[in-house]
């Protein structure tokens, strides 16, 4: 199959050979004749698996058959879930109708609206968004969305995470019932599965793998680190490792900059991605990892989704996810396009839990491994079996029988 075959014009392919791409990703090859049969489709595919060309192609060949309408309209509305996505899909959309009269803008909060007004003043054919500044431009009466002809969620799973199902439902009422619905995401919940039958019309459904698997080319490991040691740990394998390009998870805003501070402070140059950030010291963080200025980028989960990172060889989970969703996503931003990747999580005795809820998700065993030069003050054999497992319940709520109360914790003085 190449992209030949699929239908895509002239202009389309010459920038898909620009990009260097041979063929078809396995979500590409169905859904672009999909879509180009103005098909509702709801579509997931693992992470890093070129989702974005999988919509963007076909609705580029779509949107060249009319003219755009005049006014402030806009033809195809792309919503996301974070401003760095929207910029990375923008920048996509961008590459790919290179050669094509069409125009494209993107709007997100955090940054000055007066350009993304003027960008949108004489209309666009291709928007991407994200909700909230989406609903103040248009309340601003900066764009109009009553001629939309297709409606794009992209990371819909992460939309809903993220409390966007208010958003997404004012801007349904804002756009025409009559239109082409694309829903997208990695992974497939109830939840996106009750929003699509909400506003979808009798979409298609396409999988291309087993719901929330993660690639093969991705090398995942974990070992099991003492809390308070695993500052030591990632600092060690990083500089040990002369790793050069890594992303790391912490769960917290407030532990990304800490731990940002102390790699900084070990000559590991670092830098931090988060809701807190501006958006300006967002791009920049990330920028400085794409170029390579910086060894270290440490994110939150909403900061880092859906974030392509051509090639980066090494994801690290300072901190498992409490959603095991997350862990897919995560991991998600290596193995990249067929790359190889490493995926590495330091797992504490209190996040058992999450690892055996993340195996279950994954289908895979993750048995976390003690690493040499990190003893465990924590009991080894404590890692083979969930936290708060049962056994360890039973132990402390045992039936007590007649004179073998003991008091735990409390030892009998030596006489
Ligand atoms: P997803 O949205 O599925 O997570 P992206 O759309 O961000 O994935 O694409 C991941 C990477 O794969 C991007 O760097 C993109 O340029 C690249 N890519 C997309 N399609 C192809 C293809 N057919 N061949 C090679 N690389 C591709
Ligand atoms: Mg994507």
């Amino acid at each position: 199959m190449s992209f030949e075959n699929l239908g895509l014009n002239q202009s389309i392919l010459k920038a898909v050979l620009k990009k260097g791409y041979t063929k078809p990703s396995p979500i590409q090859q169905k859904a672009i004749p999909l879509i180009l049969k103005r098909k509702d489709i709801l579509a997931s595919a693992q992470t890093g698996t070129g989702k974005t060309a999988g919509f963007t192609l076909p609705i580029l060949q779509l949107l060249t058959k009319e003219k755009h309408p005049g006014g402030k309209t806009v033809r195809t509305l792309v919503l996301t879930p974070t401003r760095e996505l929207a910029a990375q899909v923008f920048e996509n959309v961008k590459g790919y109708s290179e050669f094509l009269n069409l125009k494209s803008a993107v709007v997100f909060g955090g940054v000055n609206q007066n350009p993304q007004i003027r960008a949108l003043k004489n209309g666009v054919d291709i928007l991407i968004a994200t909700p909230g500044r989406l609903l103040d431009l248009h309340q601003q009466k900066a764009l109009s969305l009553h001629q939309v002809e297709i409606l794009v969620l992209d990371e819909a799973d992460r939309m809903l995470d993220m409390g966007f199902l208010r958003d997404i439902k004012r801007i349904l009422a804002l756009i025409p019932q009559k239109r082409q619905n694309l829903l997208f995401s990695a992974t497939f919940s109830k939840e996106i599965k009750k929003l699509a039958n909400d506003f979808m019309r009798q979409p298609v459904l396409v999988e291309v793998t087993p719901e929330n698997s993660t690639v093969d080319q991705i090398n995942q490991k974990a070992y099991a680190v003492d809390k308070k040691k695993k500052t030591d740990v990632i600092i060690d394998l990083i500089a040990g490792g002369k790793w050069q390009q890594v992303l790391v998870f912490t769960r917290t805003k407030h532990g990304a900059n800490k731990l940002t501070q102390k790699m900084v402070k070990c000559d590991v140059s670092a830098m931090a991605i988060h809701g807190n950030k501006s958006q300006a010291a967002r791009t920049k963080a990330l920028a400085a990892l794409k170029n390579n200025d910086i060894r270290v980028l440490v994110a939150t989960d909403i900061a880092a989704r859906g974030l392509d990172i051509p090639l980066l060889p090494h994801v690290i989970n300072f901190e498992l996810p409490n959603v095991p969703e997350d862990y897919v996503h995560r991991i998600g931003r290596t193995g990249r396009a067929g790359a190889q990747g490493e995926a590495i999580s330091l797992v504490s005795l209190d996040e058992m839990t999450y690892l055996r809820d993340i195996e279950k998700l994954i289908g895979l065993e993750l048995t976390p491994e003690e690493l040499e030069g990190f003893p465990l003050t924590d009991k080894p054999g404590d890692f083979d079996k969930p936290a708060g497992s049962k056994s360890n319940q039973r132990r402390n709520n045992r039936p007590k029988s007649g004179n073998s109360r003991r008091k735990p914790f409390k030892r009998k003085p030596k006489s």
